[in-house]
């Protein structure tokens, strides 16, 4: 069986973390921890969570080549550390949490990915969600809900598109596309 390089998108608050967490509770697979220059929320971990690291170091990194994918939105910078990736890829199934244009950047270097969009039953409940995690200004949830549509526009171009109504019935919809995925 082959390992895979999954990539999971969605718009923000669709529940992508919490989907995440529950195949890495059930599954052995490497998650991508990203490197951000946005601040932490509450109970995020450096090293964990993100690596929170300066625009200053972000654009070195950029330099550097040390990115599989970088994308700048919502204000900050977000990239996938290469070297990562790559070697775990030789032993493991790999996670990447990550936006569309990052997600698309990837397929072109790694044809082989798995792009899955997670998507919301409707906008009110996104909206619900987002408000729910109470992670964000008024004004930031406005701007992350207004991004919806254009990671929405992008499902034609990912290989799998699944709703995260019912968390259980997501997570197994998700696991049953990883196993068939990995024994093709
Ligand atoms: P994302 O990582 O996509 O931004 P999160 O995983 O942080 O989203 O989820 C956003 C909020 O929605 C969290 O409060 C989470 O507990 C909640 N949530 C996630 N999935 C569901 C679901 N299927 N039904 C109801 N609430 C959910
Ligand atoms: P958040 O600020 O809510 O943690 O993440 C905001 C958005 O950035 C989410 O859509 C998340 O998937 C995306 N994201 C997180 N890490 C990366 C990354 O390394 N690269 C790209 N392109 N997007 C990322």
């Amino acid at each position: 069986m082959r390992n895979v390089l999954l990539i999971i998108s969605g718009p923000s608050g669709v529940g992508k973390g919490t989907v995440v967490k529950k195949l890495l509770e059930n599954g052995n697979f490497a998650l991508s921890v990203s490197c951000t220059t946005r601040a932490p929320r509450e109970g995020e971990v450096d090293g964990k969570s993100y690596f929170f690291i300066t625009k200053q170091e972000f654009l070195k990194g950029i330099d550097e080549g040390g990115f599989l994918e970088y994308s700048n939105h919502f204000e900050n910078y977000y990239g996938t550390p290469k070297k990562f990736v790559e070697d775990m890829l030789k032993s493991r199934d790999v996670i990447l949490e990550i936006e569309v244009d990052g997600a698309l950047q990837v397929k072109k270097s790694h044809p082989e990915a798995i792009l899955l969009m997670i998507v919301p039953p409707d906008e009110a409940e996104l909206r619900r969600r987002l408000e729910k995690r109470g992670s964000e200004s008024a004004d930031m949830v406005e701007k992350r809900i207004k991004r919806t549509e254009y990671e929405l526009s992008k499902k034609h171009l990912y290989d799998y598109v699944v709703i995260n109504d019912e968390l259980k019935t997501c997570v197994s919809d998700v696991e049953r596309i990883i196993k068939r995925e990995k024994s093709r």
